[in-house]
């Protein structure tokens, strides 16, 4: 399938699958408008972060990972 994929994994050994990932979300200046309307917004660009020791692991920008946020 995608050969360059590679799972990144933070300090403590964590993979994007795992429950102390959490994606943040970042919206541009008229998404957070459409949010404040009660409209769900897609985010522009979604950071993969660790609650534990706080390390990115991954960023996106691609659509079909972006359409899974719409409204987080
Ligand atoms: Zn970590």
């Amino acid at each position: 399938m995608d050969s360059k994929k590679i799972e990144k994994k933070c300090s403590c050994g964590y993979d994007k699958s795992h429950s102390m990932i959490k994606p943040k979300c970042h919206y541009s200046g008229w998404g957070w408008v459409l949010f404040s309307i009660g409209m769900s917004a897609r985010p522009i660009r979604v950071d993969f972060v660790c609650e534990k020791c706080g390390e990115m692991i991954d960023s996106s920008t691609e659509l079909v990972v972006l359409k899974k946020y719409v409204g987080r």
